[in-house]
């Protein structure tokens, strides 16, 4: 029937789109991508998750300033643990939420001393590990086993609701189209960098407010955009 699209059709469409969307975040990132020391490489594991928990709803930029602070104080599990969860409250009271993000940290590291500071590379026992949480069981997959998993909270949620289809369920966790979609995405020979481009993209064009769309990579195949421009 004409203009009426079969499901092979549907998906070749999307595959498309997945590709276009891809290639030009890519290429986006190479040139205005920001630079922070955790992506230079080198980093333990105990770095890696550690500053993805501090990312956790806090800037980028922020962490950057507080990054080698941090890092002074601890290397290792044991250090946090040896300190004491107080000691933590008090070093990461400057950038907020200390008293959860300590808790939570400090029992991680009690959890992770038992595990002789060894991530388990199988996703069902890395999930049960408390305090674990989908976006940082994630991270783990990304950056100490190179295993595509996207770095799914509500930035790259929005940029991906925007260009493609809104989710339907308020939790970005349970939602399987947006989970789906992500997955697809993030599947990419450059795993880390098509995770980093749309967090960057998120935070420097695709704004909660105002978003810069007559300068963005992707908006020839954003609808976002693309009904926005109807109106
Ligand atoms: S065109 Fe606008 S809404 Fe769409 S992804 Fe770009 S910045 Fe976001």
């Amino acid at each position: 029937v004409a203009g009426v699209l079969y499901p092979q059709q549907v998906d070749m469409v999307r595959k498309k789109k997945i590709r276009a969307f891809q290639e030009a975040m890519l290429a986006w990132y190479d040139k205005e991508g920001r630079k922070f020391p955790w992506r230079e490489g080198g980093l333990t594991s105990f770095q890696f998750v550690l500053t993805e928990i501090l990312l956790q709803r806090t800037k980028a930029e922020t962490i950057n300033k507080f990054y080698p602070i941090f890092f002074s104080c601890y290397q290792s599990w044991e250090e946090i643990i040896a300190s004491g969860q107080e000691h933590l409250e008090e070093v990461l009271r400057p950038i907020g939420l200390f008293r959860q993000r300590a808790s939570r940290l400090y029992k991680l590291a009690l959890e992770m001393l038992k595990r002789k500071g060894i991530f388990p590379n199988d996703r069902v026992e890395l999930e049960a590990i408390p305090f674990m949480g989908q976006y940082i069981a994630n991270a783990v997959e990304v950056f100490l086993f190179n295993i595509p998993a996207p770095l799914l909270d509500v930035n790259m949620a929005r940029v991906l609701e925007r260009v493609f289809k809104a989710r339907t369920l308020s939790d970005i966790r349970y939602d399987p189209y947006l989970q789906q979609l992500a997955q697809k995405i993030v599947d990419h020979p450059r795993l880390q960098e098509i995770n980093w481009a749309i967090l960057d993209h998120a935070a420097l064009v695709c704004t909660i407010r105002l978003p810069k769309c007559a300068k963005c990579p992707v908006n020839s195949i954003c609808n976002y955009w693309k009904s926005s421009n109807k109106r």
